[in-house]
């Protein structure tokens, strides 16, 4: 069952040249993520240079945090594992203590390892929430043993990296485990220029593409709502052609000649 949380990090997918803007996010990742899962002999000397525990990447959605998680996995040759409350509710339905304890454990086996936590206000939320339910509690405890155990065992090679849009959420105890913060916000024209670029790198755009004129209409969008953009934007010329056809094939039918044949489905809106 868990096994479908945990990606290789060959099969990730993401590397931080994927990523656009977010230069100082991504150097603070490289500076204390990468060196020790990849280094971890470097570290280990005195208390300073121990590796931090875990990293909180907290902003709006869409901005990048799981892309730059994932990315740390790949750049760092770690094994990606993603937990989330939606395994728990979907996979292992009221068995979220048992869920978690496999995670670190396996986390640990197959390490250098990143356990990446999206929506951790969900799943590691304020402690003294009065309508909580006790196997949640007995989870986020479970969690906090196998998180403090980490540490002393393969705390090197096994990285917590959470992700929120709601850091204020956090319960207290975790927001200690997560000594590192690092805010992912939008992104501002110059910034959307930079992953509007990321974003087209592959595809074939007229010479006078205007990056910065397309950056200066979408005040407010994240990265997310640029890519949405783009893929729309993608779609406009099949979407000409299918209609298109649709108008020759009805002209053709009341003009009683044979119709021509839609070259596809007509259904992509
Ligand atoms: P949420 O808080 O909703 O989980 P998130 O911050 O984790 O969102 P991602 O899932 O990393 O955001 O981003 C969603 C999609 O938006 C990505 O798959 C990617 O296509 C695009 N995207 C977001 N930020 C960037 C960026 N800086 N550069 C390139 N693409 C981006």
């Amino acid at each position: 069952r868990l096994l479908t949380d945990v990606i290789p990090p060959n099969d990730i997918g993401v590397t931080f040249d994927d990523i656009g803007a977010l230069e100082n996010v991504k150097d603070t990742l490289k500076e204390l993520v990468m060196l020790p899962l990849q280094r971890p002999e470097l570290f280990c000397k005195g208390q300073l240079t121990k590796p931090c525990k875990g990293i909180l990447l907290f902003g709006p959605p869409g901005t990048g945090k799981t892309m730059l998680a994932k990315a740390v996995a790949t750049e760092a040759g770690a094994n990606f594992i993603n937990i989330s409350m939606s395994s728990i509710t979907s996979k292992w339905f009221g068995e979220g203590e048992k869920y978690v304890k496999a995670v670190f454990s396996l986390a640990s086996k197959i390490a250098p390892s990143v356990v990446f936590v999206d929506e951790v206000d969900s799943m590691l939320g304020r402690r003294e929430n009065p309508g909580e339910h006790e196997a949640m509690r007995k989870m986020k405890n479970e969690f906090m043993v196998n998180w403090d155990g980490l540490r002393t065992k393969d705390t090197e090679r096994v990285l917590v990296l959470a992700a929120t849009n709601r850091p204020f959420d956090l319960d207290e105890a975790v927001i200690r485990r997560l000594p590192r913060r690092l805010m992912v916000n939008l992104p501002d024209a110059p910034n959307r220029a930079k992953i509007l670029k990321v974003i087209l790198a592959k595809e074939d755009l007229s010479p006078d593409f205007d990056f910065d004129a397309i950056a200066g209409m979408t005040d407010g969008y994240s990265g997310s709502d640029l890519k949405n953009l783009c893929v729309a934007a993608a779609h406009r010329p099949i979407k000409e052609i299918l209609e298109k056809e649709k108008k020759e094939q009805a002209a053709a039918l009341a003009e009683g000649k044979p119709a021509p044949a839609l070259s596809g489905s007509a259904d992509i809106r």
